[in-house]
């Protein structure tokens, strides 16, 4: 017995964030939607810190629910190379620590409860173009089927191989993807109201590590660098990293979670005839700290709207789709573009001007930072050292 029709208004390769966006959006106007998700359990294994800040959460436009949310976090700590830090305090809670694969799950099962064909273990193998439609290959755990749709979205995350298989090329340059490892963490003594942010040419080359508490004593410890910058990998400097600190050594490692994050690379169309991408695998990501969960879910949001007013008007062509080109960089696009240009200037500062940075940024300047609007305060400081001139220049 197939759960899968022959045909769909839309189908999504995915069920992440992004194409449980895209499905509750579309579904919930009375549109048939199928998401297939190739894994046999969505939201696992988790590839993800599972920070999840308030600002996000509003833009997500989603309610908090304690079915997934670990921990409340009230500051952060960011280390320059030499040990010096800035804390940020805030006066409530500021974000949250979650469980991604109840998280995920919830998502999906929102989707599903307006009318959504939710489908695990089903891989989306193909696809070919059948005239005004397309004709979807999809693998089960039972057979191999066609099924025929209106809408193709690719929601695939990081590795995504869709958009390929319609001639879209999506492929990172290597120095627009961050390559992370991450150590979920027991019986390690962390401050579990705060997050620690840590940068440095040789803790986290191109990149950051970070720990993220889930609770009194335990914690996601993952780092992401980045080539040309990083010379060992990824796990070999969290290894070294926690080995080096008295409060994670004696720690045990529960889970081992690794991916890639898209940092760079924002795609000026991602749409062509009865086909979109979004979230991970139009690289739909903050470029500065990776966070991409609000990212997908507002993308798959904006997707969902467009697609639903292209099959109430029977009008699949990339002309239609590309309103969602226009919301998205609109809403989303151009400040993340403005926060890539921050990337690649941090990016060139060596350890001692990370050192030298930290006397002068407060911690609210550096939450400004992360959402690009603390720029101007930025290029003002790097100013002050002549040999940091031509690079403060870059942030106009
Ligand atoms: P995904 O969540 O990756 O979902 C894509 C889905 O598509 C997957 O489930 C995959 O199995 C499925 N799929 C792929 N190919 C096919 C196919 N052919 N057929 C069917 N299904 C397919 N973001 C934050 O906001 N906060 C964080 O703390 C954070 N930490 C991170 C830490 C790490 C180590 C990494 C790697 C990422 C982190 N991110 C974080 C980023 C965040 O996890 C992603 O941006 C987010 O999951 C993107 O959602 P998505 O729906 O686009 O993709």
């Amino acid at each position: 017995m197939s759960m899968i029709e022959n045909e769909y208004d839309v189908v999504i390769a995915g069920v992440g964030p992004a194409g449980s966006s895209v499905a509750l959006n579309v579904a919930k106007m009375g549109f048939k939607v199928l998401a297939a998700e190739k894994r046999q359990e969505i939201g696992s294994p988790k590839r993800c810190g599972e920070g999840l800040s308030k600002s996000a959460l509003e833009r997500m436009g989603i309610e908090l629910d304690e079915k997934w949310v670990c921990n409340t976090i009230w500051g952060a700590t960011v280390y320059a190379p030499n040990g010096r830090f800035v804390r940020i305090d805030y006066k409530g809670p500021e974000g949250w620590i979650i469980e991604r694969k109840i998280f995920d799950k919830e998502l999906a099962k929102k989707a599903a409860r307006t009318g959504a064909k939710i489908v695990a273990k089903t891989d989306v193998l193909g696809v070919e173009r059948k005239g005004k439609f397309l004709n979807v290959k999809l693998k089960t755990r039972e057979e191999i089927i066609d099924v025929k749709t209106k809408i193709l979205v690719a929601a695939d995350g990081v590795e995504s191989k869709v958009p390929r298989m319609l001639g879209m090329d999506t492929t990172l340059k290597l120095i627009d993807i961050a390559s992370a490892v991450q150590f979920e963490m027991a019986n390690v003594d962390v401050d579990s109201k705060r997050i620690e942010i840590y940068f440095g040419n040789e803790t986290a080359p191109g990149g950051y590590v970070w720990i993220f508490p889930k609770g009194k004593d335990t914690a996601n410890v993952g780092i992401g660098v980045r080539k040309p910058f990083a010379r060992l990998t990824a796990y070999e400097y969290l290894k070294r990293f926690v080995e080096g600190r008295k409060n994670l050594k004696d720690g045990s490692i529960i889970e081992v979670n690794t991916g890639g994050v898209p940092v760079g690379g924002l795609m000026k169309n991602m749409v062509l005839n009865n086909f979109l991408v979004v979230g991970d695998a139009a690289h739909q990501v903050n470029p500065i700290h990776g966070g991409g969960i609000a990212e997908a879910y507002v993308a798959g949001k904006i997707a969902g709207n467009v697609i639903v007013k292209a099959l109430e008007d029977e009008d699949y062509s990339a002309k239609k789709l590309s309103l969602y080109n226009k919301i998205w960089w609109d809403e989303r696009g151009k400040k993340l573009e403005k926060i890539l240009k921050l990337r690649h200037v941090v990016e060139k500062l060596k350890d001692e001007d990370l050192n030298w940075l930290v006397d002068y940024l407060r911690g609210e300047d550096l939450v400004a930072l992360a959402e690009a609007s603390g720029m101007e305060k930025l290029k003002f400081i790097l100013m002050k050292k002549p040999k940091l001139i031509s690079l403060a220049r870059k942030l106009f």
